[in-house]
């Protein structure tokens, strides 16, 4: 066993730190908090370096699916801003990585060149108004008339929908075919006639645009259903399978990000703030709080890592990605709100980043499977019994 990160996955982090350095200071990560604004203009530089080839095969114009370096963009994104994370996950994980998991040969081909190069964001469209956690009961309907699809229907935090060129919508697409059967994906245009997209104003996550999405007779040809004919009513095993496990690990790296700049952000505040003489870090109670905080953020990235260099291995990490979504999120809000307490007041001020940080963290246990679902996810696939 060797723990060490490999070479090219240090020189990306590196590469990561400078760009955000020089293209993402503090001051313009609260800005797109404080306006809810997405940095199309930043992501484009971003995308310039390469990042978004990540996920994408190298017979398509990628630089080879390489799932560990894609954690490590999202970390280090994270680290400074979601506003600019989440854009790099419509593109590279939502759009590459689900094609290349699910897409038709057409489609891939058709897709996958321009989502390597960061010229498409897909936005993610599972959950409804009614529909959170059970997924497989989706009520948004396709219906297949000659050789065009017709989506109506509803979709509610769908984040980036407002800038994304295609919606990765999860539809019913059979009246007859029994639960699990009866699910595909359509790549539904954000322009395409009918569909309309309301913003929400959220907690946290602000500058990832948060939308309720509506379809309305909206018409498409059949090959925007995702795998095409083949792909009918296969929607279940493409979102059970590799996706979804995938999507868990993208919420949980985004997590960690968070935890580790918020961890930064305490320690040096620890260093500076004086109370009875002293800087605050010579108290104990605040000194064994931040001891903590480093144990639990070194195992949430092994945890992550590991499930990360199962998907890439393409051996199965169901198991291991719900793991890894539970232990890392959960970990992420404990150390976040321990070191807001660590910056007293001065974490609870909007401007402050720890502010942010705090309301970015709540939304992690819940987004892309709540813990309780991972925690289903976990005994079920061990086969725990119930009787
Ligand atoms: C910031 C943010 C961004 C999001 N982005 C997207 C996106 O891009 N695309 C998208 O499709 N969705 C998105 N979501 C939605 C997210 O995936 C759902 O919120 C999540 O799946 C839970 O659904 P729900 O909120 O409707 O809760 P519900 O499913 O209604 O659950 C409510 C509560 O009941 C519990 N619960 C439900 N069923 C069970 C069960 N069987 N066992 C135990 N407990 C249970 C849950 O754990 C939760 O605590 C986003 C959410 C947030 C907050």
């Amino acid at each position: 066993m060797d723990f060490r990160e490999p070479d090219h996955i240090r020189l990306l982090r590196d590469t990561m730190r400078a760009f955000i350095a020089r293209e993402a200071p503090r001051e313009a990560a609260q800005r797109w908090d404080r306006e809810d604004s997405t940095p199309r203009a930043v992501f484009e530089k971003l995308a310039a370096t390469g990042v978004c080839a990540l996920t994408v095969p190298e017979s398509h114009g990628g630089a080879g699916r390489d799932i560990i370096a894609a954690m490590a963009v999202i970390e280090e994104l994270s680290r400074r801003s979601l506003a600019l994370a989440v854009p790099y996950i419509m593109c590279a994980c939502y759009g590459g990585m689900n094609l290349v998991a699910a897409g038709s040969e057409k489609q891939r081909a058709q897709y996958l060149p321009r989502l390597a190069r960061g010229e498409l964001l897909f936005a993610y469209g599972l959950t409804e108004p009614d529909i959170g956690a059970d997924l497989a009961n989706v009520r948004t309907r396709a219906t297949r008339r000659g050789d065009t699809v017709i989506v109506n229907g509803a979709k509610r935090f769908c984040t980036g929908a407002a800038i994304a060129d295609t919606i990765y919508t999860l539809v019913r697409s059979d009246s007859e075919a029994p639960k699990y059967k009866n699910l595909s994906f359509v790549l539904v245009p954000r322009s395409a006639k009918g569909v309309s997209i309301a913003r929400m104003d959220g907690l946290g996550m602000r500058g990832a645009s948060l939308c309720d999405v509506s379809f309305d007779d909206v018409e498409l040809p059949l090959d925007h259903v995702v795998g095409e004919d083949a792909g009918w009513n296969q929607g279940w095993p493409m979102l059970a399978g590799p996706a979804l496990d995938v999507e868990k690990l993208e919420v949980a790296a985004m997590a960690l990000g968070l935890a580790s700049a918020a961890l930064d952000d305490a320690w040096a505040y620890a260093h500076e703030r004086k109370q009875f003489g002293v800087a605050i870090g010579a108290h104990q109670s605040v000194r064994h709080v931040l001891a903590d905080c480093k144990a639990t953020l070194a195992a949430a990235r092994l945890v992550l890592m590991h499930a990360a260099w199962l998907a890439g291995e393409n051996r199965p990490c169901g198991v291991e990605s719900s793991m890894a979504k539970l232990f890392v999120c959960e970990s992420a809000e404990t150390i976040v709100l321990a070191c807001q307490r660590v910056m007293g007041a001065y974490g609870c001020v909007a401007g402050v980043d720890m502010e942010r940080y705090v309301r970015d963290i709540l939304v992690f246990n819940i987004a892309g499977g709540s813990s309780a679902i991972q925690k289903n996810n976990i005994a079920n696939r061990l086969d725990l019994k119930r009787g």
